[in-house]
């Protein structure tokens, strides 16, 4: 059977290439082609010879998730429908602004979490994804754009990426480590550690872990000031509940002081937008004494949620309460509504229509 080598770490591909009877700076010449290159094709590798290109091609295989769709919307963003060797789907969004952009991308089929809002979350858990299987999504968008071998800092239009796609990072920790370092590898991918988000429904016990694992941003979905409040939307919170999310984040905060950590709250009309939960939301990040951002965000409905977005007029309130007590608040802009692409709106298995 051949092996496929996208996810591997180094020390794994280095143990592969060993067991071939190849020597280790072999391993590192295949992880430039793999990860720097992109290549996918063993007959490419120039500086290979024609019998070790034959050799790799026998025992190992680089694949890509099949594109089974493909949307461009009319703000540019674009989304894929992404298959894997099981037939398991996800999506994946690539965001661009002027000169940079966010590939969004998942960590699970479906998710357990289930918060009431989210259109991932009706669909359930089916599976983990592996590391490679996380990693080549990414992979997927840079071959899109032409964006190979990995270009210097200052001109890739793949910049960013945010862990904020289908699924819970923090439920696949795991996965999500191995491909945090994969991606964020100086010899390949390279996209550094401060241009990687991810967000976590508040799996208390992986947050530190994955973050010291990884270095990456982190983002927390709180959407809510109060546990009584959140728990109505999140369920999680019943095992998890605000004050333990906060401390955990109070932890992060105290080892590492440079860090702030941006807290995305969803705008759900006469549920958690009144002035008086901004005023909560305020009183709580001065009670754990955080270092916050806020990501506000406006809901995007999807077939069959019963919440209504909060009227623009309202959204404007609530971030001006913030900002008012010396916190930045800003209103993220939906992107790719008319292909379902904005947050919490991916699913893999539509209804039809
Ligand atoms: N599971 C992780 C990451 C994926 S969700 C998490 O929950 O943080 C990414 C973000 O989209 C989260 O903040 C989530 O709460 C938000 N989201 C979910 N459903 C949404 C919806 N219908 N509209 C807008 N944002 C939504
Ligand atoms: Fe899962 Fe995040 Fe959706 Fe909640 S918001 S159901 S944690 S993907």
């Amino acid at each position: 059977m051949v092996k496929e080598l996208v996810g591997l770490s180094k020390e794994e591909l280095t143990a592969e290439i060993s067991a071939i009877g190849e020597k280790p700076f072999r391993a590192k010449q295949l992880w430039q082609w793999i990860y720097f290159h992109g290549e996918t094709d063993f007959e490419k590798m120039s500086n290979f010879s024609k019998d070790l290109r034959k050799k790799l091609a026998e025992n190992f295989t680089i694949t890509r998730p099949k594109i089974v769709a493909e949307q461009l919307s009319s703000d540019k963003t674009r989304k894929w429908l992404l298959e894997f060797a099981d037939g398991q789907r996800v999506e994946m969004v690539y965001i661009p602004e002027e000169d940079r952009g966010a590939v969004c991308i998942s960590t699970q089929v479906g998710c357990a979490v289930g918060c009431k809002f989210c259109h991932t979350g009706s669909q359930k858990l089916t599976r983990n994804l592996t590391a490679g299987e996380i990693v080549s999504q990414f992979m997927v968008a840079r071959d899109t754009y032409g964006e190979w071998p990995s270009p210097t800092n200052e001109t890739r239009y793949l910049s960013n990426i945010v862990v904020m796609g289908m699924g819970e990072p923090l439920h696949n920790p795991e996965n999500t480590i191995k491909a945090l370092n994969i991606l964020t590898d100086g010899d390949g991918i390279a996209i550094s550690r401060r241009r990687i988000t991810m967000s976590t429904s508040g799996i208390v016990p992986q947050i530190e872990r994955v973050l010291k694992a990884t270095g990456v941003r982190l983002a927390v979905s709180l959407h809510a000031p109060n546990s009584e409040l959140r728990s109505k939307i999140m369920p999680i919170n019943n095992r998890y509940p605000l004050d333990e999310v906060l401390k955990a984040c109070q932890n992060y905060q105290s080892e590492d002081g440079s860090r702030y950590i941006t807290f995305e709250y969803l705008l759900l009309k006469d549920v958690n937008d009144s002035v008086d939960c901004a005023h909560q939301l305020i009183a709580l990040m001065k009670k754990y004494k955080l270092r916050a951002t806020f990501n506000l965000i406006p809901f995007n409905p999807w077939p069959g949620c019963v919440f209504e977005p909060s009227p623009n007029a309202q959204v404007k309130k609530f971030a001006k309460e913030l900002e008012n007590a010396g916190f930045a608040a800003p209103v993220r802009v939906p992107r790719g509504q008319d292909i379902l692409a904005a947050c919490g709106q991916l699913k893999s298995k539509h209804e039809e229509k």
